[in-house]
């Protein structure tokens, strides 16, 4: 099924249910949810709560058991795969590959040139450090990543998203385990960066919070509360 969306992208959260296989516990129960194109939008909720489930089924990971979530319209368990042209995810512990800087760079967007993957490094900041390892762009990287420090990871994940040019970028709590004073050097970048993009960004602290146009509480797997920065 190969459907071309075009945007500007609304994606709406209808009624959305989840239980995993093999179990019998509903982590979502009735998610309803609207962002409209270019919106930013931040999921909070404590440790349990269900962000992360919601996360999986909007980058399409997994499928609702009830309801659906549609992006113009259409649901994204028709899209399968596809769905990743659309969403970009960064995760916890953003995952590097074993091959060269450029290509991890590239994943998602094998033919662009070096000079693409060079304007995303340096519009994440990584360009002069990258510029300094022996082999540059051609520098292999282990997939533990060693050479590179957590916020340089999250970093590199960012350039990847920014080459892939998706319009919807979801964070899953892409700041953890960094220290405070990156994690700000880390948030800036990305809000800086991902302006005029969709965002949904799952945290579970109000840090950066003020500064996105809609906020909602998932509780228990509902949704506890739901409103602007301002009202909350
Ligand atoms: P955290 O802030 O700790 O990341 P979260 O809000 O992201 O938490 P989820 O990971 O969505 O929470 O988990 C919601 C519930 O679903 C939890 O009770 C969890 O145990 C359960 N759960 C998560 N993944 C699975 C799975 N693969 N199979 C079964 N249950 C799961
Ligand atoms: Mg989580």
């Amino acid at each position: 099924t190969a459907v071309a969306l075009n945007g500007p992208f609304t994606v709406k959260v209808e009624d959305v249910h989840y239980t995993y296989p093999q179990t019998t516990r509903e982590v979502l129960s009735g998610i309803d949810l609207t962002i409209t194109p270019g919106q930013k939008l931040a999921i909070l909720g404590r440790s349990g709560s269900g962000k992360s489930t919601l996360a999986a089924l909007l980058r399409g990971d997994r499928t609702p058991t009830k309801g659906q979530i549609t992006l113009n319209g259409v649901a994204t368990a028709t899209l399968g795969d596809q769905v990743a042209d659309y969403v970009g995810v960064i995760n916890q512990s953003p995952h590097l590959f074993n091959t060269t800087v450029a290509n991890n760079v590239r994943i998602g967007n094998e033919n662009a040139s070096d000079e693409q993957v060079w304007d995303v490094l340096e519009r994440v900041g990584l360009a002069e450090m990258i510029k300094k390892l022996p082999q540059g762009l051609e520098t292999q990287v282990d997939e533990a990543g060693l050479r590179f420090s957590g916020g340089e990871r999250h970093r590199l994940s960012l350039a990847r998203i920014l080459l892939k040019d998706a319009p919807i970028i979801l964070l899953d709590e892409p700041t953890v385990g960094l220290d405070p004073v990156t994690e700000q050097e880390v948030l800036d970048t990305f809000m800086t960066q991902l302006q005029g993009k969709t965002l949904i960004w799952i945290t579970h602290h109000l840090q950066g919070v003020a500064k996105m146009d809609q906020v909602v509480f998932i509780e228990d797997g509902h949704l506890a509360m739901q409103g602007t920065p301002a009202e909350l």
